[in-house]
């Protein structure tokens, strides 16, 4: 069993690239059926974001990426955030000096100024001299003890070792050599008494047992070095993953400032967390079945090390096709599940619709009318829900903020001004005339009649298909009896009921969705209801 870790500094918030790096290490701990913690590495408390901790912890909880010991829960090698663990690196700071595999450096800040910028003038990488590693076990001891301010350095090998990533071995191992001139003694303790990166990472690393670190690639190269160190301390370093880079579409890094990449940004844009952690895994990783729609139990069932290792590139559209499918998979749910389903697709995909309404989109207050007087009937979420499942049926959904603007009859009943430039037009030539004269009117007058008299507890889809199915045969009747006896053949007959039909349809479109395309107009209304409804096809008429 893997024991793994994700391990922040809290300097921002969780975006695609971390919370994959979090996910890939789930997956290994729960796919070994080992463990998964949480470590916060706060010891740059000058670049801590206040609320970084607090809303890291929420959205790993909200993507179902539970951690087994960490903040919030303890673990038997706790305390899980570094700047509670001060006492310890300072204890194995002192066993390092103890042994000679570190020493004070006493040099001020401008001296390593000017030798960096000496080197830099050299073409030389600005590493430091190793003056005060020849400084006397006695004297080091002397000035500390008289308060003269120091670091604490790795006295490193002038060679690193070097380490098979399991990632980057085929490239046979990462090998980074130095010269015998380039002593790179990097600091461990920083003047403060706080620990650098590269020392906290390894001393926790190895009192937490991690046996897989799983991390960004931008931690390559340091990887040599804390191996050093874990042989400074005579300790067996655990296996390194280093994953590929997110980038964009334009090859360019994936910041953290695009603002898709940002967990909260999807969270508001009502991605579903399984859609996401179903992305996220994809990202830099293969397996071999034939659909990509995986659960995150599928996810842990499938697992194995498949990383890939150039730069892995993130489009968006993925994520929303993988959230139809995740959506449709909830929505089809088998009875004994439904109402859990139902409960995510409300949680996470309707809500972020009602607040958006709420927010942004209702400008005017006539153009929302329908959707406000909707709120003393049916509750805004209630009629939402219903209007999701064939949204997302008809592939109209990506974004709450299109699930508006792409639909905003359900909101509001079209106007004139859209009923008059949307009139239903169609090339019915095989029908006489006559019939068709003023057919959208008839069609609408027609339905309006039929569907008064369908009581409200009826209301529902598979009545309202009944009805209109009805509706197409009687007037393909009424219009087959206009036909002198000799033209009423079969022919005929199917000709005038698929014209009917059509013309049904698009008058029930026109009627109550102005017109516009999307998803089936029984379930369209079936969700306004039946008042909404016949007030529509009666404005139509007027
Ligand atoms: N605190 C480091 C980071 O946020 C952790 C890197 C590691 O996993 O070792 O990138």
């Amino acid at each position: 069993p893997a024991r793994t870790r994700f391990a922040p500094s809290p300097t921002g918030y969780l975006h695609l690239g971390s919370l994959r790096t979090a996910l890939f290490n789930y997956l290994i701990a729960k796919a070994t059926g080992g463990q998964f913690l949480l470590r916060i590495e706060d010891t740059d408390q000058s670049r801590t974001v206040a609320d970084a901790e607090r809303r890291l912890y929420e959205d790993l909880e909200w993507a179902g990426i539970e951690w087994d010991e960490g903040p919030k829960i303890g673990g038997p090698y706790g305390p899980y955030r570094q700047s509670e663990r001060l006492p310890l690196y300072r204890e194995y700071t002192e066993k390092l000096l103890e042994s000679g595999h570190a020493y004070r450096c006493f040099c001020a800040p401008t001296r390593l100024r000017e030798l960096a910028e000496l080197k830099k003038k050299h073409g030389i990488p600005p590493s430091y001299d190793r003056t005060c590693s020849h400084i006397s076990k006695e004297e080091s001891d002397d000035k500390a003890s008289k308060n003269d301010a120091y670091v604490v350095r790795l006295k490193a090998d002038s060679i690193y070792p070097q380490y098979k990533d399991l990632i980057f071995r085929k490239q046979g191992g990462v090998k980074i050599h130095k010269s015998d001139k380039e002593f790179d003694d990097p600091i461990l303790m920083k003047t403060d008494g706080f620990p650098t990166y590269h020392l906290a990472n390894v001393v926790d690393d190895h009192l937490m047992n991690i046996t897989h670190v799983v991390r960004g690639s931008e931690w390559l190269n340091s990887t040599p070095m804390h191996i050093a160190l874990y042989q400074a301390f005579g300790w067996q370093e655990p296996k390194f993953a280093h994953i590929s880079l997110l980038v964009d579409k334009d090859n360019q890094k994936l910041s953290k400032r695009v603002q898709s990449a940002n967990i909260r940004t999807l969270r508001e844009e009502g991605i579903l967390p399984e859609a996401l952690t179903n992305f996220v895994a994809l990202l830099g990783w293969s397996h071999d079945k034939k659909s990509d729609l995986l659960s995150m139990q599928e996810l842990i069932d499938i697992w194995s090390l498949r990383f890939t290792r150039g730069d892995t590139k993130v489009t968006f559209n993925k994520l929303w096709h993988l959230q139809k499918k995740h959506a449709l998979r909830y929505l089809e749910a088998p009875a004994y599940q439904r109402e859990a389903s139902l409960r995510t697709i409300i949680e996470h995909v309707v809500k972020p619709i009602v607040s958006r309404c709420d927010a942004a989109a209702i400008t005017s207050p006539e153009e929302y009318s329908f959707y406000t007087s909707i709120e003393k009937g049916l509750p805004r979420q209630k009629y939402i829900t219903k209007m999701v499942r064939p949204i997302i049926a008809s592939r109209q959904y990506a974004t709450p903020q299109e699930f508006i603007s792409k639909n905003p009859f359900f909101f509001t009943a079209p106007n004139r001004e859209r009923l008059e430039e949307h009139m239903p037009s169609m090339k019915l030539h095989e029908v006489p005339s006559v019939v068709l004269q003023d057919f959208s009117a008839l069609t609408v007058v027609g339905s309006l009649k039929a569907f008064t008299n369908v009581k409200n507890k009826d209301w529902n889809i598979v009545k309202l298909a009944e009805l209109r199915k009805d509706l197409i045969d009687v007037a393909a009747m009424t219009t087959m009896q206009s036909f002198k006896s000799g033209d009423r053949t079969p022919e005929w007959q199917l000709t005038i009921n698929k014209a009917w039909g059509r013309l049904i349809h698009a008058s029930l479109r026109w009627a109550i969705l102005g017109g516009m395309k999307g998803p089936d107009g029984s379930e369209v209304m079936s969700a306004l209801g039946k008042d909404e409804c016949l007030r529509r096809l009666a404005s139509a008429v007027e």
